[in-house]
């Protein structure tokens, strides 16, 4: 019988999970069915139930859901705990298993993908959403010299770092604190690259050795990237790599095979383009 699976989200007519785990699937010869379920904000339960009493298997959570699904788990791994967000849930013999593959997803762009160490290395976050909720504990789990997390709403981040603490400790400032600091790795997960804005970053964060990663991905350099590459940072990336690598992490959770993710990084990017 084919295995059913999909991306639940409020929008997710944008989603390109479909075409992720269809390309995964052809790839390892799999059967599967991957859909687009749509919920209005109060039916999440409803629809993910309906989905399940007709023989789904695993959902991708996207926003703004990501919480309920931590909610609705019966059992959750370490990372979806921590997080208290989940993006891939599993139903098996009854029960919803609820796991966060976004952190594992940019850990694993960085480190597999782009040979990037973030051991031992100074690590900025900008941001304090949901995104970074879902990566920091993975990140803390890499061990880097320091974690800073910069947020224009200050008790956002100072509150995540208080939450984070039993995994590993992280500063949280605000941007005009970061002026006259460097590092080795600056992960924009702001929503501005949306918006064809940046965040309000003083100059002299980058230099020749540092990774500047934006989670959002588009067309051309987003601002962020724009400024990192005027500043000369060593390296360049957006969150197309993440995107895949979270997905696969979710398909390796539901069928215990890991896709093959260069290929459907670069589909996509000549896809973007
Ligand atoms: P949220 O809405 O939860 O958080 C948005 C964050 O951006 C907040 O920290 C907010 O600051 C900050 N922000 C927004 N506008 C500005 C601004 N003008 N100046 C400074 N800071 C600003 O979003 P998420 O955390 O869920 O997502 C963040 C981004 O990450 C999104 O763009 C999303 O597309 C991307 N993403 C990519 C993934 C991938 O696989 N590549 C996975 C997950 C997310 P404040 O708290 O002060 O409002």
């Amino acid at each position: 019988m084919t295995d059913r699976y999909a991306v639940i989200g409020n929008p997710v007519a944008h989603s390109q999970s479909p075409m992720i785990h269809a390309e995964f699937a052809r790839a390892g010869g799999d059967d599967i069915r991957y859909e687009k379920l749509f919920a209005e904000l109060d039916r999440f339960r409803d629809v993910v139930g309906a989905f399940v009493k007709t023989g789904g298997s695993g959902l991708n959570v996207t926003l703004p859901f990501k919480s309920e699904a931590f909610r609705m788990s019966d059992e959750l791994t370490e990372r979806a705990s921590a997080a208290e967000a989940v993006n891939t849930l599993t139903f098996r013999d009854g029960k919803v298993y609820g796991d966060n593959t976004d952190g594992i997803g940019l850990v694993r762009d960085i480190v597999d993908n782009m040979d990037v160490s973030i051991a031992g290395k100074k690590v900025l976050i900008l941001g304090a959403g949901g995104a970074v909720r879902g990566v920091l504990e993975p990140l803390l789990a890499e061990k880097p010299a320091a974690l800073t997390i910069a947020n224009r709403t200050l008790i956002k981040a100072e509150a995540l770092a208080h939450h984070f603490a039993p995994w590993g400790e992280c500063r949280a400032v605000g941007y005009g604190e970061l002026a006259g600091q460097g590092f080795d790795i600056v992960i924009n997960a702001t929503s501005t690259s949306l918006n064809n804005e940046l965040p309000p970053i003083p100059e002299g964060l980058f230099n020749a050795r540092t990774l500047a990663y934006d989670m959002v991905y588009s067309k051309g350099l987003t601002p962020f990237l724009r400024r990192a590459q005027s500043e000369n940072a060593g390296m360049l990336a957006d969150g197309l790599g993440m995107l895949v690598e979270q997905a696969a992490e979710s398909y390796f959770i539901w069928r215990g095979k890991k896709p093959d993710t260069r290929k459907v990084t670069h589909m996509l990017r000549d896809l973007l383009s």
